[in-house]
Order: C-alpha cells, then sequence, then structure tokens
C-alpha cells in the first residue's frame, strides 16, 4: 500500500485534483465550489451554468491563483468559461463515487468488481422522500434492482472470492436501503406510524430479496432516525414471514455516543431471536449535520465531539463485535488502516478467523486501502451507490467533504503526506484540542428553551399521560382574577376543543364592563408600587414563572393540544416559546436597569433610564394561545408596568393559565389583571378608558386598526398619549427560484402553509414559482400536500387538525368557494368525517391572479395561492406588491438572487432557504410593518423600549469648583 501511487482523487493533476487540492487549502473557495457543485444538476441551459459559475467562482467571489485558475481551465478545456463542459466535468466526477443509472453500466461495473475479487452492497441514491407517491417509487426502483442484479448475479459461478466467508458462500446480491426513502410522513411523536408504514414498503423487498437469496442491509441516516431504524428492523424480522430470511444486517455510527448501547442491544436481540444479523460498523458521514442541529435546538450533542473519539470508539465496538462472533457477523465500514489493522489485531487475539468478517469501503475511495486487504486475504464489499446524479448530489457533497476534510485518513495521507506515525497512532492517545471558547454574549445570560424531542419514549408517554389528565379535569369555571382574587361573573361562555365540540375545555368569565373597570382601578393602584420594585427583582418574578412553566410543560401543552387544536410539536413549541419570553425579557430588563451613561464629560454625570409607562391592556390572539399572551403581559410587568390581561375568546382557559402562574410566582395583588369576556364589548372599553396608558395588541388586521383609530382619540381627563403595540396579519409570500433546491422548498412550502392548519401570522399564503419549475414543483406540493396525515391534534402523529371554530370553519369553507371562481382549484384534500370537529380541507389554488382576493387578503387557513413569474424580478415584484409585510422567504441557489431578496424583499422576517414560520426569540425578533404592525419585534431587546419612556438624568458634580475623582 506504501509503494502504491497517489490515488487519482488526490493527484494533483487533473481537473479533479486541482479543484480538491485547492479546496482543502481555502475554505472560502471550497464552500463556493460545493455550493456549486450541489446547484449544477438543476441547470438546465449553459447560460444558467456560466451565470452560477460566475456568481460562486467567478474573479470577484474567489481568490485563487491565477495558476489554479489557468490549470482548471487547462484541464477542462475552454469549456470551463462556458457552461456546458463544467456540467459534464462535474458528472465525471460524480461518476467516480456512484454508478449511474444505466443497467448496463451498473452490471459492467459490478462485472469488474467481481473479477477484482471485490463483493458489493448496491444503494439507491436519493434520500429526501416528500411524499407517499415518491416512496412508492423508491420502494419500486429497489424492486427493479433486485430483479435486475438477481438475473445477472445468479449467471456468476463461482461466487467472488470476498463473498467466501469461513462458514460457507455469502449471497452475492446485497442491497442497503435508506428506511427515510420509504416514507414520507415520519414523525418524531409517531414511530409506531413510522415504522407500519416503513414496514409496508419493506415487506416487498424483503420478499424478493428471499426469493433471490439477496442480503438487506438497513442503512443508517440522521440521528433523528436512529431508533426509528433499529425499531423498524427489530419489528419486521420478528415477522413470522422474515424469521427465516432474507439474510439481513443494519449499520450503526461508531461517533454516536448512544452506539455502543445500541449495539450490544441489537447483539442481545440476534442472541434471543436466535438469528445471525450483520452489524456494519461505519464511522458516520454526518457529523455536521448532527453537531449543527443540535447546537440550534439545545439538545445534547449526539455525537462525540473530536475525532479521535470516534475512532476510538470504533476500535472498542469493533472488539466488541469480534467476542460476539457466535452471534452477529461483522462488517467494518473504514478507510483508515489503522481500524482496520486494530480489527485485524483484535481477530487474531481472539481468534477469529479472518474471513468470518469483512471490510466495506465506499465505491470510488481508497483503492489501494482495498488492494491491501485483499492482498492479506480479507473480505472486502464496496459500497456502491446507483441512482440520477440530482438526488445523488448529497452523497457526493459528503464525499467531497470527506476527501477535503482534516481529519479523514485518506486526505492526511494522501493530500497532506501525513506520516506513518501520525496516521497509526492510538486515537486515545492523541490530545483533544485546546477548547475554543464560547462567543461573547450580547451582554446578557439567556439560553432559549429546548424544543422536546419527542423520539424519546419517555417525552411522548408524558405527554399522552398529560392530555389524559386533563381530559379528567375539564369543564371548570375559569374566574375572572382582579387584585390576585377570584371574581365571578353572571355569564359563562364554553370555550370547545376544536376537534369535538361537544367537549367542554373550560367555561369562561364573561367580564361586564363594571368588572372591566375594577381591573383597572386595581391595576391603576397597583401600579407606583410596582414600578418601585428593583428592575432585578422583576426580572426574576419572570424567572419564577418560566420555572412553574416548565414545572406544568406537558399539563400546558395538552391544553392547547385540546382548547387550540395544536398538534404536539406546535403545542411544544409554543410553550417553549411563552417560556423564552419570560427569561429573555427579565435578562434584558436587568440589564436597561442600569442606567447608561450618554457621554462622559467632566463635572457633569449625564444618563438614560427608563421609566415604566404606566397601565395597559394586553389583547392577545388565540393562535399561539401561551407565547403570545405570555410574551406581551412578561414585558409590559417587567419594566414596571401592571396590567389588564385579556386572551382571546377562543383561548380564555390557556390565557387564565399564565395569570394563575403570574400569581403563582407572588406576583403582588392588581400587578396582573385577568379580564375575559367579548373584545368587542370590553376590549374595546379599556381600549378607548382615557384613563389607560398603553395598548399591547396583537390580532387581526381589522380590529387591529380599529384599535389604533380607538387609541389615537385623546379623551377629556386624559393625561398620557396612548401607547399602542401593535401586530397584525399577514400576506406572506415564498419566491422558489428555478434554480431552487425542490427537495428542500417542497418540505418548506408545506410545512409554511399547512403547519397549525395554515393558523399562524406567519404563514405562507402566497407562493410565486419562476416558470421553469412551476408544474413539477406544483405537482410534488400537491403529491406532498396529499400525504399529510389529517386528524385531532390530539393524536400523535396528525400534522394537519381541525381549525380554530366552527365560526372559522364557515368563514374559509365560504372563502374557498368564492376562490373557485377566481382561480383553478389546484387540490383540496379530505379530512375526516366528523361533524363534531371544525376541519377545512387543505386546499391549493394554482395560477392566482394576483388581482384577485385569494391573492391579497388573509384568510388565516390552509388555503395557499400559487402563482406563476416569468423571471425572478416579477416573481419580486409580486411578492412586494401586498398591504402587508411580515414574513417571507426565497428558495434559490442564485447568491445574486439571494442578494437580491435581502436588499428588495418587503418584509419584516425573510427567510433564505428554510421555511417561513417558526421565530425563536431572540434569534429571530419577530414582526411585520405596513398593515402587518408597527414594526414593534416581539422577542427582541428592543420590545422592552414599548413599554417604558426613556428619562435621561443629568446632574452637575461640581460643588465649589470640586469634582469628585469618578465624575471628574
Ligand atoms: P382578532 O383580531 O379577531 O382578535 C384578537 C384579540 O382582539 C382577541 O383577544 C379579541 O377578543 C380582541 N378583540 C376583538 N375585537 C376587539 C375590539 N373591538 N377591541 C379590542 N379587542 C378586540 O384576531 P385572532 O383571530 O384572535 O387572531 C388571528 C389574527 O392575529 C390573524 O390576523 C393573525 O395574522 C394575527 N396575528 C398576528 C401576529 C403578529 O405577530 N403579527 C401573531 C399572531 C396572530
Amino acid at each position: 500500500m506504501e509503494a502504491a501511487e497517489t490515488p487519482a482523487l488526490f493527484s494533483k493533476k487533473g481537473f479533479y485534483g486541482a479543484l480538491m487540492e485547492w479546496a482543502m487549502r481555502d475554505e472560502r473557495f471550497k464552500t463556493q465550489l460545493f455550493r456549486f457543485v450541489d446547484v449544477l444538476p438543476t441547470l438546465t441551459s449553459s447560460q444558467e451554468i456560466t451565470r452560477h459559475l460566475n456568481e460562486y467562482l467567478g474573479e470577484e467571489q474567489v481568490q485563487i491563483s491565477a495558476a489554479l485558475r489557468l490549470g482548471l481551465k487547462a484541464a477542462s478545456g475552454a469549456s470551463w468559461l462556458f457552461g456546458g463542459g463544467i456540467k459534464s466535468q462535474v458528472t465525471g466526477m460524480a461518476r467516480q463515487f456512484m454508478l449511474g443509472n444505466d443497467p448496463k453500466e451498473i452490471i459492467e461495473i459490478l462485472l469488474k468488481l467481481h473479477k477484482q475479487d471485490t463483493a458489493f452492497t448496491v444503494d439507491v441514491l436519493g434520500e429526501a422522500v416528500v411524499s407517499e407517491p415518491e416512496a412508492d417509487q423508491y420502494a419500486q426502483r429497489y424492486l427493479d434492482l433486485l430483479d435486475l442484479l438477481g438475473r445477472e448475479v445468479s449467471k456468476r459461478q463461482p461466487p467472488c472470492k470476498s463473498n467466501q466467508g469461513s462458514r460457507g458462500p455469502l449471497p452475492a446480491l446485497n442491497v442497503s436501503v435508506k428506511l427515510s426513502a420509504l416514507y414520507s410522513q415520519v414523525h418524531p411523536t409517531d414511530p409506531k406510524t413510522a415504522v407500519r408504514h416503513i414496514s409496508q414498503r419493506l415487506r416487498p423487498i424483503l420478499r424478493r430479496a428471499k426469493e433471490l437469496g439477496a442480503f438487506v442491509n438497513f442503512d443508517m441516516e440522521s440521528y433523528a432516525l436512529k431508533d426509528l431504524t433499529l425499531e423498524s428492523f427489530r419489528t419486521i424480522f420478528e415477522e413470522s414471514e422474515f424469521a427465516e430470511g432474507p439474510l439481513c444486517g443494519l449499520a450503526l455510527q461508531a461517533y454516536l455516543r448512544d452506539s455502543k448501547a445500541d449495539l450490544h442491544r441489537m447483539v442481545d436481540w440476534a442472541r434471543t431471536q436466535n438469528r445471525r444479523i450483520t452489524v456494519r460498523l461505519v464511522k458516520g458521514a454526518y457529523w455536521d449535520y448532527e453537531t449543527v442541529m443540535a447546537h440550534q435546538r439545545h439538545w445534547p450533542v449526539p455525537v462525540f465531539a473530536e475525532k479521535a473519539q470516534t475512532d476510538a470508539n470504533f476500535e472498542k465496538l469493533s472488539q466488541f463485535l469480534l467476542e460476539n462472533d457466535r452471534v452477529v457477523d461483522s462488517a467494518f465500514g473504514t478507510h483508515n488502516v489503522r481500524s482496520i489493522a486494530n480489527v485485524l489485531a483484535h481477530a487474531e487475539r481472539l481468534g477469529v478467523n479472518p474471513r468470518a468478517f469483512e471490510f466495506q469501503m465506499l465505491y470510488g475511495m481508497a483503492d489501494s486501502i482495498k488492494s491491501a486487504v485483499l492482498q492479506i486475504g480479507c473480505r472486502l464489499r464496496e459500497y456502491c451507490p446507483v441512482g440520477e446524479l440530482l438526488p445523488g448530489m448529497a452523497y457526493l457533497v459528503r464525499r467531497l467533504l470527506e476527501n477535503t476534510s482534516n481529519e479523514g485518513f485518506l486526505a492526511n495521507k494522501y493530500a497532506k503526506g501525513a506520516g506513518r506515525e501520525e496516521l497509526l497512532k492510538n486515537p486515545l492517545e492523541i490530545p483533544a484540542p485546546p477548547s475554543v471558547p464560547a462567543p461573547a454574549h450580547a451582554g446578557h445570560e439567556f439560553q432559549n428553551e429546548p424544543l422536546t424531542d419527542f423520539t424519546i419514549t419517555k417525552e411522548r408517554e408524558r405527554m399522552t399521560q398529560a392530555i389524559t389528565a386533563l381530559r379528567d379535569d375539564l369543564g371548570r369555571r375559569q374566574p375572572l382574577l382582579i387584585n390576585n382574587k377570584a371574581v365571578t361573573t353572571a355569564e359563562w361562555l364554553p370555550s370547545l376543543n376544536p376537534a369535538n365540540q361537544s367537549e367542554v375545555v373550560g367555561y369562561a368569565a364573561q367580564a361586564s364592563i363594571t368588572q372591566a373597570e375594577e381591573a383597572l382601578s386595581a391595576a391603576r393602584a397597583a401600579q407606583p408600587k410596582w414600578a418601585r420594585v428593583a428592575a432585578h427583582d422583576r426580572a426574576e418574578f419572570l424567572e419564577k414563572i418560566a420555572t412553574l412553566m416548565r414545572r406544568d410543560k406537558a399539563g400546558l401543552c395538552a391544553l392547547e393540544v385540546l382548547e387550540a387544536g395544536k398538534n404536539w410539536t406546535e403545542a411544544d413549541a409554543d410553550v417553549a416559546e411563552a417560556i423564552d419570553f419570560c427569561d429573555f425579557y427579565a435578562a434584558v430588563m436587568r440589564d436597561l436597569g442600569q442606567p447608561k451613561l450618554t457621554q462622559k464629560v467632566a463635572g457633569e454625570t449625564n444618563s438614560q433610564h427608563w421609566l415604566p409607562r404606566g397601565v395597559g391592556v394586553i389583547i392577545a390572539p388565540w393562535n399561539f394561545p401561551l407565547a403570545i399572551v405570555t410574551g406581551m403581559t412578561t414585558a409590559a410587568v417587567v419594566a414596571g408596568n401592571t396590567v389588564i390581561v385579556k386572551p382571546s375568546d377562543q383561548t380564555p382557559i390557556i390565557g387564565a393559565r399564565l395569570v394563575s402562574l403570574c400569581l403563582e410566582a407572588g406576583l403582588p395583588p392588581g400587578v396582573v389583571n385577568l379580564i375575559t369576556g367579548p373584545g368587542s364589548t370590553v376590549g374595546a372599553h379599556l381600549v378607548g378608558h382615557p384613563r389607560l396608558d398603553f395598548i399591547a395588541f396583537t390580532g387581526s388586521k381589522e380590529v387591529g386598526l380599529k384599535i389604533w383609530e380607538s387609541a389615537g382619540r385623546t379623551l377629556p381627563g386624559q393625561r398620557d398619549l396612548k401607547k399602542v403595540v401593535c401586530e397584525m396579519g399577514g400576506k406572506n409570500c415564498i419566491i422558489v427560484d428555478s434554480d431552487a433546491d425542490l427537495d428542500e422548498a417542497v418540505v418548506g412550502c408545506i410545512a409554511s402553509a399547512f403547519g397549525y392548519q395554515g393558523q399562524k401570522c406567519s404563514a405562507l399564503s402566497r407562493l410565486i414559482v419562476l416558470e421553469d419549475n412551476y408544474d413539477k414543483f406544483l405537482n410534488r406540493l400537491i403529491a406532498a400536500a396529499d400525504s399529510l396525515r389529517v386528524g385531532p391534534a390530539e393524536l400523535p402523529g396528525s400534522i394537519i387538525g381541525p381549525v380554530i371554530s366552527r365560526d372559522a370553519q364557515q368563514r374559509i369553507l365560504a372563502i374557498i368557494e368564492t376562490g373557485k371562481k377566481e382561480a383553478k382549484l389546484a387540490w383540496q384534500g379530505s379530512v375526516p368525517d366528523n361533524a363534531n370537529a371544525c376541519y377545512v380541507p387543505p386546499t391549493i389554488f394554482a395560477d392566482v391572479p394576483a388581482s384577485s382576493w385569494l391573492f391579497r387578503e388573509e384568510i388565516f387557513g390552509p388555503v395557499l395561492a400559487v402563482t406563476r413569474a416569468k423571471d425572478f424580478d416579477e416573481a419580486l415584484s409580486l411578492a412586494n406588491d401586498s398591504d402587508f409585510a411580515l414574513t417571507g422567504g426565497c428558495y434559490s441557489r442564485s447568491p445574486e438572487n439571494i442578494a437580491l431578496v435581502k436588499a428588495e424583499m418587503v418584509c419584516g422576517n425573510l427567510y433564505i432557504n428554510r421555511g417561513i414560520t417558526g421565530a425563536v426569540v431572540e434569534r429571530q425578533p419577530f414582526g411585520g410593518f405596513k398593515m402587518s404592525g408597527g414594526g414593534t419585534k416581539a422577542g427582541g431587546r428592543e420590545y422592552l423600549e414599548n413599554f417604558l419612556v426613556p428619562r435621561v438624568i443629568t446632574e452637575n458634580c461640581l460643588r465649589r469648583g470640586f469634582a469628585p475623582a469618578e465624575e471628574s
């Protein structure tokens, strides 16, 4: 192996070698190159290719030496400068790692491997299926592949040397399956259903494999799918039909901290089932993704931080596998010579026949190591992806990353010329690199509340139990809370479960005008004293509320499920956001509570302080039933104001729960008062009251404008200009560019349009698709929408539930009917036949004219208007043609178009290449302008200033010409 030539992959000669060498030297070039490679297969004209090439790798974008630029030009001929040639160069590059789609070509390559004594496993490229028809197609491709290879493989006798194991011949036909591609609706809350659907598509594959005597391996993908993959494996191979075959195995990733426990469990399972399985031990290919996602979600990082830890774990697990050679067959997937040598040494020590296990390596990589493994008489299997380039791009980029990483064995050996000593070092002896200090924080300590990881069984059980417990306690009367005392009323309004209108969640007291006045007087009386409580003590109250919410998390989620019809994950996100508001505003107030020096000048102090505004009313909507009311209430209160909270008529019980938690946290009487009742009477009365100082409103444009107007009128006896914090609706748009990653765009658009039945102010309701993609994208979008699971929110895995109320249902259904006259009804989903529930079938209109009502007005339901644009400029001007400016988004892989939307798309929150809902406190301060609101950003640092007035204090420090040292 030492004597072997540098593999072509790492040769500095030629197009690929030159690119990889530079990629290793320059991170920026690497990023730009890989992004270009990623988009390339979707580009259809040479003009488009040239444009993207310039946008990513033009002289202004990356600095590469003139020599490299020349080298690249020479390597690819003049075509480097013109679009078409580069595509075939990159296709050639991809073909080094994948087998393509042509059956003849596939057979030829596998035959060649056979002649080289190398066994194979084939995997069908493609990881993202966005709809059930796509999952069907994917399963069918496995069946076709089995048929094709079954015919060919049976002709080859004797079996290739690598398929001759110590226990006899092994199946020559070996396929690797990715389970995520067999079901499009995997949802963390409902693994059971996912296993059922995956099993349905697996059975025909396993049956065919059994007939053909083929081996089936389950590949391992992201961590989120790991337990599901293990569960699917155990479930299906416990079925009597598959108890005797086909031969099967699964991959385990040594970079996962859980891998030891998983391996032990699988070995135990094999032992109790009395069934030999193969475990393919790999290191893991999604390290960056797992690390980034865990950080984003504040979840424990599931992978080891250091590569050396993974290598060491691989060695430990290898040993364990070999020790259990009587129960499991081992396949060691590695290109690392040290890891291979370690396996061989353990095998020798344990007396395991070297042909009892195999090494697996990727097609197109590590040729010299493969030859060496064969030369020493070991078995070798190549992992061969087959399929189209487009779905293969994720795979290609993973290979390119691996070949250019600082840590890969191959890159270290061949590209960096690392010596034997370094390459073969015991990973346990490699010192951990110095830890990088966390980036300095913006002046306060705040961390977002993690979302619940429902892939954990215990969390799912907690939620089910909370719903059951709540159901036993429904139907109570919820009085008003004034001056920390319960106040009953003459009238009570039932709050109904949107999924079952005969289920009363609770009865909300209906305040009279007199009671609203009483609440106002209580708040007025309490305010001066509350304002004198130190800012950090007020902040502590908020933190107590956050702690109580954490304590009651599952119960609060359950309440959202039953009162607001939020599904588990949406409810959990809302409660987490409420907790974030408490903690974040507490942190911001601690900072604002300190006077700030305005300018340093000798002999005088100048500082800015903040004073509370006084008494306010909090008027909240139902769609984020806890988070929004909590955000507005806590911001006002921590700033030293007192408030009257008026939750929505649709979710009064959740609103009341917030006020109860405030009281439990120890807020003094009168600081937070609860008034439930009709917004149009008690709400309007309070808004117009001369003794009110501010209004924090979130809701519809219709009501918001009334409040804006009413608050602007100054009444006799009024002492303050009323401040209105006003957040209203949206008609939010996403542009899908012609080079967009459609897998991501479909998923993001579906989640944005239909998450919580489209009842989010941030929801996608106008989708503008560039002509080139229009039909293809619309078809995939419809298929994806059609695959969504519709059902009551309490059922885990329900994505679409009922809308909030009977009124909302009737209103939206009427809009859909009118919409049919304005645009083409492209698709309408079906909903459960349940007259007691408020379902609205999710609906997609296509070719929607920009002048139509559907395109212009907020519907606030599961209705999506899709419009075609001939080019990007037209798309952008359609997007901006709206009275609203709340959220917006764009899926594009053109750096110039991305720059254009960043500069010109009119909205308060813009999201690029992701869905447009789900703003996170502090990370994405949320709110719009124009008819979407007053430009205040909830969850942002400046939000509290809405509830404060600034005051500057200047003090002359000179007394008889003497100034104290610190003030001079
Ligand atoms: P809504 O406007 O009907 O009601 C909001 C609140 O106002 C309720 O508490 C209601 O009782 C009260 N109200 C109604 N009439 C009133 C009046 N005349 N005077 C005082 N109060 C009155 O809105 P909704 O249906 O609860 O919520 C959905 C709307 O909220 C959508 O338009 C959505 O886009 C918007 N929204 C905006 C944001 C944002 O941050 N911009 C967030 C969530 C919801």
